[in-house]
């Protein structure tokens, strides 16, 4: 019987490395997981591909897409939207395949809502001195910017409650292999399993 694709939301803090720590994760040959490509209204950075790092859009075709229900989340952050495609989700799931996304943790509470039995993990900074070392030495961003995102990232980290699992990101890899692991025992959870063995005995009857 086919299991349907587990929900996996990764998320923290800004400056924490979601960003860095899912690329590792889709870099590794072996990568059992989609990556669902998110929508934004900010302008791409250097070396950024539409369609690749995200589906870059004006704000006009972002609040079309919120209107017409498009997106199974959005926020806004730091003056841009960003959003997630709800048909790539639920398509990729019902395929049997497990989808990440990457997003920030507004957007994480409302897929929370949406889709309780989602795996959430809360990417978590060391610490903060590290955390602000991180978001300075990333450079793409003005000192305005910085002051901001730091103090966004001081109440998101207040939003760890929300999580199934803490994954502390402190070397790239480990953080990796982590999250592996716990993709890996989630699929072996008594309650999804339960579900399938269940529907495979009323099929007997
Ligand atoms: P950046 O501008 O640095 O690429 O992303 C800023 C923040 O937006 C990051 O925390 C990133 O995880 C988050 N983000 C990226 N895509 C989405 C999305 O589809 N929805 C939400 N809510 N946040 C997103």
């Amino acid at each position: 019987m086919k299991e349907k694709g587990l929900l996996i939301v990764l998320s923290g803090p800004s400056g924490v490395g979601k960003g860095t720590v899912r690329k590792a994760l889709f870099e590794q040959e072996n990568t059992q997981f989609e990556y669902s490509i998110s929508i934004t209204t900010r302008p791409p950075r250097e070396g950024e591909v539409d369609g690749v790092d995200y589906f870059f859009k004006t704000r006009e075709e972002f609040e079309r897409l919120i209107k017409e229900g498009k997106l199974l989340e959005y926020a806004e952050y730091v003056g841009n939207y960003y959003g997630t495609p709800v048909d790539y989700v639920k398509e990729t799931m019902d395929a049997g395949k497990d989808v990440v996304l990457e997003i920030e943790v507004q957007g994480a509470k409302q897929v929370r809502e949406k889709f309780p039995d989602g795996l959430f993990i809360f990417l978590a900074p060391p610490s903060l001195e590290e955390l602000k070392n991180r978001i300075v030495s990333r450079g793409t961003e003005t000192e305005e910017l910085i002051i901001n995102r730091l103090e966004e990232a001081k109440k998101e980290i207040e939003m760890m409650d929300l999580y199934d699992y803490v994954v502390v990101n402190d070397q790239v890899e480990l953080a990796c292999e982590r999250i592996k692991a716990i993709v890996k025992a989630e699929h072996c959870r008594r309650e999804r399993v339960a579900k399938m063995y269940k529907k495979m005995l009323e099929g007997e009857k």
